[in-house]
């Protein structure tokens, strides 16, 4: 079995395409190899963060994945900073990690562009996530094209530090995910649907009737077609692909925008309706979230310590 590990930041709720991006490739994985779920509250600090939502954020997103369909006896759901390895191996991978080569992401420059204070925690944010990646011996990572270039940079430290020190790490490869593989905003189709930032999101716990507002409100176009034309249509074809996404079908009535919305939201709401009714009776239950958080640590923790004293025997560290 491939080892795979998907993450997710407790920056905000979850939302549909957290589910038809992440999630369901994550659960469908389940089947023919081992993937870490894993819950980055560590990357959720770069930013400026409120410390209780972040807290309550990260039980709430172990919850909806649980809820979504994650089987924690195969996919272990892991809080990044209940294993303190990610953040040994974080400190031994800044040395072998360049500060220009860190300057250089792309998404450091978005972020930390306008000024103002810029965490330092930002800057090596992509460290820290190589260090997610290598510390479980990862073998694939499902990746978006936002994160590219990071596990390039993943990929980079891994083969210099096996070059310099000797054989240690696992050189991960980056896969795309295999379901719908982006999910547009709906009121801003141009960008993608995200925790932060944008107006048309359905969070995955959104009562029926904020999800059926949200896509009656979707923002469509002057052309009057139902048609799949992701240059001339976004925000039509963004509603299509949501519809094959959900109902496994193409739209019945192909003749009016209101109709497509329509068969949209029953198929988002036929989705969603069984997650929020698991995602209910989880949440009147914490104590049992918190076990299966324990028993996520308790699965990879041998694995984590295995490979940070290989690093730091490699790296000349007393033992
Ligand atoms: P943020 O806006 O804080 O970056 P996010 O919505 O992008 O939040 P992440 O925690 O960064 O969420 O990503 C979690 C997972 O969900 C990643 O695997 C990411 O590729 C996937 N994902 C995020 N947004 C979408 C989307 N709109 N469509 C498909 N997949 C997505
Ligand atoms: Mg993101």
């Amino acid at each position: 079995t491939t080892r795979r590990l998907t993450g997710f930041k407790p920056t905000g709720h979850l939302h549909l395409g957290n589910l038809l991006g992440a999630l369901r490739p994550l659960i469908a994985a389940q089947e023919h190899s081992s993937s870490i779920a894993l819950i980055a509250d560590l990357h959720a600090l770069t930013m400026d963060h409120d410390p209780a939502r972040v807290r309550a954020l990260t039980l709430e997103q172990a919850t909806v994945m649980l809820a979504a369909g994650v089987d924690p006896d195969r996919t272990p759901i892991v809080v990044q900073s209940q294993v303190p390895e990610h953040t040994e191996l974080h400190y031994l991978l800044e040395c072998v990690a360049g500060f220009c080569e860190a300057a250089r992401m792309i998404q450091f420059k978005e972020k930390s562009a306008g000024g103002g204070h810029v965490r330092l925690s930002l800057l090596t944010y992509p460290v820290l996530m190589a260090a997610d990646i290598l510390l479980h011996d990862v073998v694939q990572v499902p990746v978006g094209e936002d994160q590219n270039q990071h596990l390039e940079l993943a990929r980079a430290l891994a083969t210099r530090f096996n070059t310099r020190y000797g054989p240690t790490f696992t050189v991960p490869e980056g896969v795309r995910p295999e379901a719908a593989a982006r999910v547009m905003d709906l009121a801003e189709p141009a960008g993608k649907m995200g925790k932060s930032g944008g107006t048309g999101r359905i969070a995955l716990l959104d009562p029926p009737e904020v999800v059926r507002k949200t896509i009656a409100r979707a923002v469509t176009d002057e052309v009057g077609e139902v048609r799949r034309d992701p240059e001339k249509q976004p925000g039509v074809t963004n509603l299509i692909d949501i519809l094959a996404a959900c109902a496994g079908r193409t739209p019945a009535d192909p003749h009016s925008y209101g109709a497509l919305k329509r068969e949209v939201a029953d198929a988002v709401e036929a989705v969603l309706t069984p997650i929020r009714a698991r995602h209910a009776e989880l949440a009147a239950d914490p104590g049992y979230v918190r076990e299966i958080l324990a028993a996520g640590v308790a699965a990879v923790r041998p694995r984590a310590t295995a490979v940070v004293r290989r690093t730091r025997t490699a790296l000349g560290l007393l033992d």
